[in-house]
């Protein structure tokens, strides 16, 4: 499932190719993605200018010229591919085709249809049911610590799971959360408030695991994300990032970490994998 670094990945290969294109049409394959198409979506895409491309967590923004903006999750299975003249006949899964007006085709695919696509005013994005509730975006200068212990105060779920939970810290999934736990080494398993004093200030640990999760996004960014099985940037290009796994799909091999002798486990939390050194991790 694409996290933050892949989606901005695929944010600067649009950004590079779309802005300043013009869509001349948009043909909708589906009914819809998770949730059907709006009855407006092809009228308001349509004759459209991009004129920027945000990201929010795993959520492309492409913003339009005349105020609208389309947001796009990439669900577990979905890409964005550009294609100079077309990919001659339409692949299973084409579900969305957009035609630009110098004739180049962007099409999502997604075989598994968890992605989503939305228009909505870019002047409500802010208040977007899910925009709006979206924690501190990981990778902006301002997140460190004291903004990390904030989101995590009080919460009595497991430090893993208030990683993945999205309302804490945006764009954050199962593979950079292992990774930047080992990183911070904090067990997986420590409560998430235990990483807030009780009036909100970071512990130790807590300025641990603010710059590992920064600086483990930045360097997936830098290598292009991570590509497994579902990840492709829109170029073609593949992420370089699996590479530097520290843990995430290393169970039963030696910590990557200097002087430590452990084992990496595998175990389960909330029905997703972790991946965590019991040796370097234990608190
Ligand atoms: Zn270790």
């Amino acid at each position: 499932m694409p996290e933050l670094p892949e989606v901005e990945t695929v944010r600067r290969s649009l950004e590079t190719q779309c802005v300043g294109s013009v869509v001349l049409d948009a043909q909708l394959n589906c009914p819809g993605l998770r949730w059907p198409f709006q009855d407006d979506f092809l009228q308001r895409l349509e004759g459209c200018r991009i004129s920027k491309l945000d990201r929010r967590g795993k959520y492309l923004l492409v913003h339009l010229e005349g105020g609208d903006a389309l947001i796009v999750h990439l669900g577990m299975s979905g890409t964005i591919t550009i294609f100079d003249d077309g990919p001659g006949q339409l692949r299973p899964h084409d579900h969305v085709v957009i035609t630009m007006e110098d004739g180049r085709l962007l099409i999502y695919n997604d075989p598994r249809r968890f992605g989503s696509m939305e228009i909505v005013s870019a002047g409500d994005l802010e208040s977007h049911r899910v925009i709006g509730r979206l924690g501190p975006e990981p990778v902006a200068a301002d997140f460190d610590a004291f903004v990390l212990a904030t989101a995590l105060q009080g919460r009595r779920c497991s430090i893993k799971s208030a990683l993945l939970n999205q309302h804490v810290v945006a764009g954050v999934g199962n593979i950079y959360a292992c990774e930047a736990l080992h990183r911070a080494r904090i067990s997986p398993r420590v409560l998430a408030g235990s990483l807030a004093t009780s009036s909100g200030k970071p512990t130790p640990r807590c300025r641990r695991l603010a710059p590992a999760i920064k600086s483990i996004l930045l360097s997936a960014i830098a290598a292009g994300g991570s590509t497994l099985k579902d990840f492709a940037a829109p170029d073609g290009a593949v992420g370089a990032y699996p590479s530097s796994f520290r843990v995430y799909g290393r169970d039963g091999l030696r910590c990557r970490r200097s002087g430590c002798s452990g084992v990496i486990r595998i175990f389960t939390q909330q029905g997703r994998s972790t991946f965590a050194c019991p040796r370097c991790q234990r608190s």
